[in-house]
């Protein structure tokens, strides 16, 4: 009785880094992300705060959840899984089409030295690029467009990260990155995706590997189309 009363009170004053902390241990470790910095970083940052207000009592359960207009923040184990296959070092540039809420931009700005980040709904790079703003989290630039264009101004990037699926893989995105650089992404049509990770090597070839079946929101065609 006294122990179910001191687990309810427990619970009830769950901050969100104990929930962070089971998050990470049984949902991403667990399942085989190793990557230390990835990790930790995810330890640190309040997925809470990505979330509508009314959804954050479930911002750390196992499972992605919608943020409007049709967007999904992705499950945190494919968050970190995402991350892992990108290799982020400290002193890479890197391309994400699909801002939606900002959490993956900050996930990866604390593992980079700049996320340039592309979202085609107006509403959604707005309110991104003010939480991100909010939140601290100076190196990364939100765009609002189409990111079948990649971001050409910015290009070549060490990594390039796709959070919405094409149908396949937009050639300009693979133009714009830097020579071993790679692009993680889900491809494919709607309950036929797999998540890929192309490396561009030093003579200019492309490798591709596909790593998991994988399910996310389509990617809007765009004007480049
Ligand atoms: N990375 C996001 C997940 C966003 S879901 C997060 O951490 O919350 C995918 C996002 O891709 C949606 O917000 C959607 O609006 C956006 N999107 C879809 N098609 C796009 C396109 N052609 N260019 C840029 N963004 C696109």
């Amino acid at each position: 009785m006294l122990a179910a009363i001191a687990a309810g009170l427990l619970i009830a004053d769950d901050p969100p880094a104990a929930q962070r902390e089971r998050m990470v241990r049984d949902q991403i470790e667990a399942r085989g992300v190793r990557n230390a910095d990835v990790l930790r970083i995810m330890r640190l940052t309040p997925r809470h705060l990505f979330v509508p207000e009314e959804l954050r009592s479930m911002a750390y359960s196992d499972r992605p959840l919608p943020i409007g207009h049709g967007a999904t923040i992705s499950q945190p184990y494919i968050v970190g899984l995402m991350t892992e296959l990108l290799e982020p070092a400290k002193q890479h540039r890197v391309l994400e089409v699909g801002t939606g809420s900002g959490y993956q931009a900050a996930v990866l700005a604390q593992l980079v030295r700049h996320v340039y980040t592309i979202e085609i709904v107006p509403e959604l790079a707005r309110a991104a690029r003010d939480r991100l703003h909010q939140l601290g989290y100076p190196n990364v630039t939100v765009r609002e467009g189409d990111g079948y264009k990649g971001w050409q101004e910015q290009a070549p990037f060490d990594g390039i990260l796709l959070t919405a699926a094409p149908p396949a893989i937009p050639p300009a995105l693979v133009a714009q990155l830097s020579s071993g650089g790679r692009l993680v992404a889900p491809e494919g049509p709607a309950g036929n995706q797999e998540l890929v990770v192309l490396e561009k090597k030093a003579d200019g070839k492309i490798r591709r590997r596909s790593v998991a079946p994988v399910m996310f929101v389509p990617m809007r065609p765009g004007s480049a189309r």
